[in-house]
């Protein structure tokens, strides 16, 4: 069974064939959802701590969703046990117009993560192909370019050492729906409903055509996309902690070697 979709560089993302709400036949309340989650979230402390004290290679995570798509959820749910020491999230709101001044990528670069950190995306540089493109903020020959030029960075943050990890957390329209009624419905949640989320659900169609054509274009072997069905929010928090502490098993970081014997060395 597929817990998750990672985009085959090359073939043709259709999100009309995820379904969202995708959970493996398990409830919330089973014990091996516990089990499974605590497991993956001990092995990222574990791994991130290695990360940390061997200093050599970085991890980026890029969260894309849509409006309501649990990115803070999974923020706070998945990353709460790691060290916030080697641990960082980066906002990327509407570009401020001393970032329009410089081409798309140079806020971004200056939240890469440096060595031995993991940092996390909470929205990218693709918004500059997702809500741009929507909108028409530039033209198309300008951001159908994009696609080319972010693949290029994305290679260049690997060569250097950063593994790049690109979750899509999936929902469905009519979870949006309910997720943002819930915002209405609840004091505590009003601040995070704006009436602009109505003018972009208007746009639903036009943000999952421009979704398509980012995770197609932009899956390369250094750094393919991920669908996560995201319409459970625990199955969500499960899987993006199972990700995350597959990728770090594979980068597999390490104690470094010290250059002196500590049994030879007497502590007065
Ligand atoms: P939020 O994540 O809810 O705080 O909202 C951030 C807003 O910034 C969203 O509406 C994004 O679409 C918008 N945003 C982020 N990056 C860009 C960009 N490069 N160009 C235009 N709008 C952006
Ligand atoms: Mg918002």
């Amino acid at each position: 069974m597929e817990h998750f979709t990672t985009v085959v560089p090359g073939t043709r993302v259709r999100l009309d064939e995820i379904d969202p709400d995708f959970h493996e036949g398990l409830k919330k309340r089973d014990e091996v959802v516990k089990e499974r989650t605590d497991a993956a979230r001990e092995e990222m402390r574990e791994l991130q701590s290695r990360l940390y004290a061997e200093g050599r290679q970085s991890l980026l995570i890029v969260l894309q969703a849509p409006d309501t798509g649990g990115k803070d959820g999974t923020i706070r749910h998945t990353f709460r046990g790691l060290n916030p020491s080697g641990c960082r999230v980066a906002s990327f709101k509407v570009p401020t117009t001393e970032e329009l001044a410089h081409d798309f990528l140079w806020r971004i670069h200056q939240q890469t993560p440096r060595r031995g950190e993991i940092v996390i995306f909470n929205r990218s540089h693709y918004e500059d192909v997702l809500v741009v493109r929507v909108h028409e903020l530039v033209p198309e020959a300008v951001w159908r370019r994009r696609y080319n030029q972010i693949n290029e960075f994305e290679e260049l943050l690997a060569d250097c050492g950063t593994r790049v990890l690109k979750l899509f957390l999936c929902i469905s329209k009519e979870e949006q729906r309910e997720r943002l009624q819930a915002r209405l419905d609840n004091p505590e949640k009003h601040w995070k409903f704006s009436p602009g989320d109505l003018s972009e659900r208007a746009r639903w169609d036009d943000y999952m055509a421009a979704y398509e054509e980012a995770l197609t274009e932009c899956s390369t072997e250094v750094a393919p996309w991920q669908i996560i069905p995201a319409n459970r929010k625990w199955y969500r928090n499960m899987i993006v902690a199972e990700i995350v502490a597959a990728t770090l098993r594979e980068m597999a970081p390490v104690y470094p070697e010290v250059d002196f014997d500590p049994g030879a060395i007497v502590i007065e």
